[in-house]
């Protein structure tokens, strides 16, 4: 279960196939199928930043309660920005931290992979600006969802799951992950990798070091997605998600100077 976001795309597994938006395909999960909750387990689970705002929600922890306790943080030597996963529970299934035998615990606020699967999409940022987008549709032996015979196409399964929020957020971030200057393979210092979990990761903290006048605020540029454009810190948006574009605007004054 992953929802990637890539500039090509990838070269697809034999059980992954590529799907247009209309195309119709036949799938149900429901806690009557025998295979139920079985994709909760042993899975890597990529968390987006909206995702963990989310989760923040779900939980009531605050952004740094949730990333010491349920996130992992990894960046391998060569990647760009580092990686954010679910914990997984050592119960001999590395189950999700969040499955119950009811199902999904936290499911309003469940990631967006977990809403994408069995789909997985990526979203491609081309150079005016625009995003390309692509579904697949990811058939593993486990999963006995597509012997049911509710149809569905890659458009309405996105609205049945409630993912047009959470696409909204993640195609914002491509802004940043797939940049021009990251594309060339600009690397980037621990400060500013720093600021990168901050500000996507860890809002209540970022929202504290701006109140506190820790962090310099160059003029986020003015973007569609967000209705704030504060010049000071006494203006930072009141809520998470303006939070979070807010600071998707600052960290990519940041870390793309000039
Ligand atoms: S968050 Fe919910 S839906 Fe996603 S893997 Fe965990 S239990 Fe399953
Ligand atoms: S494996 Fe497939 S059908 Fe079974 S619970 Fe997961 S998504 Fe639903």
């Amino acid at each position: 279960m992953a929802e990637t976001v890539t500039h090509e795309p990838p070269l697809l597994p034999q059980n992954v196939t590529r799907i247009e938006a209309d195309e119709v395909f036949t799938f149900a999960c429901h806690p009557g199928v025998s295979c139920f909750t079985e994709c909760c387990r042993e899975l890597e689970l990529a968390l987006t930043p909206y995702d963990c705002l989310r989760l923040k929600q779900a939980t009531g922890l605050t952004s740094s309660e949730l990333l010491d306790r349920y996130v992992i943080q990894e960046q391998d030597s060569g990647e760009t920005f580092p990686r954010f996963y679910l914990t997984m529970v050592d119960d001999g299934r590395a189950s999700c931290v969040f499955v119950g035998p009811q199902g999904c615990t936290i499911y309003p606020n469940r990631p967006a992979a977990c809403r994408t699967y069995p789909m997985g999409r990526a979203a491609s940022r081309l150079s005016d600006g625009g995003i390309d987008i692509f579904h697949v549709l990811i058939r593993e032996a486990h999963c006995l969802g597509f012997a049911e015979q509710q149809e569905h196409t890659a458009t309405s399964y996105d609205q049945d799951q409630g993912l047009e929020h959470y696409n909204r957020f993640n195609d914002a971030l491509t802004a940043i992950l797939q940049h021009e200057q990251v594309r060339q393979g600009r690397q980037f210092s621990p400060e500013e990798i720093e600021l990168f979990t901050l500000s996507l990761y860890d809002l209540d903290r970022f929202r504290d070091k701006l109140l506190a006048g820790e962090l310099s605020t160059p003029g986020p540029r003015k973007d569609h997605h967000s209705e704030h454009d504060p010049k000071e810190h006494t203006d930072l948006p009141p809520d998470d998600e303006a939070l979070l574009f807010w600071g998707m605007n600052w960290l990519q004054s940041r870390l793309f100077k000039g």
